[in-house]
């Protein structure tokens, strides 16, 4: 196993471009716990961000909060202006592991590993975020809710860096983040759902119930048609169409099913009086 120290955003896309097999590391949160098992599977080189400061801090402009390739949790936990714009992404900062995870893990990493039970995604695609690349050849943008392609599969080349995560800032009328899981901390969702709502455009975003965090279109439809949702089972038809849940060590299927179904139906009797 080799690991890479560069100095320079420049330095990280030419080794990229020139060893499409290496692997960026940022916080290590995901890429570290895998190395105890199958270690010849890790004997590879791995491209260290940590010694490139450009790419570390959020930043706000006149239409957006980004976050760098190396902003953790934790720094959007500290961030005051974030918990007042954009308090899902806090919410699922502090839902990401203990504080030590939170210190050390990314949103870029969170991102890229893909993980259909991943919190931080979740929160970005309810905001609308936006996926910045960087390679030599050029820089692509990609809406988060347009990255995946399926079970691990995201549209990005080995040889592009998440450079910034770019959340538009907007008044929302509706800002949910709610997260099933065995216990209040340290726990992988059964189930999740985050709810916003921007000039009548309602985004609904469910993981841990298809092989990718995804939108929830017919769901997005239902509430847009303003229908009176008279109980869970009113949404039941519309979440058939959104997800696919499986029976795993976690959970079964039609409880992530039903329990998706109630937490939507809560959320909206609870903080806006519909249904
Ligand atoms: C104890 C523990 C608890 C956890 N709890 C949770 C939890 O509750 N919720 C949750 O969502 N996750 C959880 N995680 C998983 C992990 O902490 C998060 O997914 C974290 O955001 C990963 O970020 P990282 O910077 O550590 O990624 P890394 O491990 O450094 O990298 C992860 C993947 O992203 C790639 N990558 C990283 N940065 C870039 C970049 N800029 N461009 C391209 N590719 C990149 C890497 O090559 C790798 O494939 C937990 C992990 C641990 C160990």
């Amino acid at each position: 196993m080799s690991v890479l120290l560069p100095a320079s955003r420049a330095e990280v896309l030419a080794i990229l471009a020139g060893h499409p097999e290496a692997v960026p590391i940022a916080g290590g949160t995901d890429l570290l716990v895998h190395w105890p098992a199958q270690v010849e599977r890790h004997d590879r080189a791995y491209v260290d961000l940590s010694g490139v400061a450009d790419l570390g801090p959020l930043r706000w402009t006149d239409d957006a909060l980004v976050l760098g390739a190396r902003t953790t949790y934790w720094d959007v936990i500290q961030d005051r202006r974030a918990a007042i714009e954009f308090p899902l992404l806090v919410a699922a900062a502090r839902e990401v592991g203990a504080v030590q995870i939170q210190a050390r893990g990314t949103w870029a990493g969170n991102i890229v590993n893909a993980s259909p039970a991943a919190d931080g995604v979740p929160a970005l695609m309810a905001y609308g975020a936006v996926v910045v690349l960087q390679s030599l050849a050029g820089t692509d943008e990609v809406s988060l809710d347009r990255f995946y392609t399926g079970y691990k599969q995201m549209r990005r080349r080995p040889d592009q860096l998440v450079t910034a995560i770019r959340v538009p800032r907007a008044a929302r009328d509706v800002q949910a983040f709610e997260k099933v899981g065995t216990r209040r901390a340290q726990a992988i969702a059964k189930v999740g759902l985050a709810v916003t709502r921007e000039s009548g455009t309602w985004r609904v975003v469910a993981w841990s119930v298809a092989p990718t965090v995804r939108r929830c279109p017919a769901v997005e439809r239902l509430l847009a048609d303003g229908m009176p949702i008279g109980g869970p089972w009113d949404l039941l038809p519309a979440i058939d169409q959104d997800v696919t849940p499986i029976d795993d060590v976690r959970s079964t299927a039609e409880y992530r099913r039903h329990t998706l179904a109630r937490v939507l139906h809560h959320t909206l009797r609870d903080h806006w009086g519909r249904a």
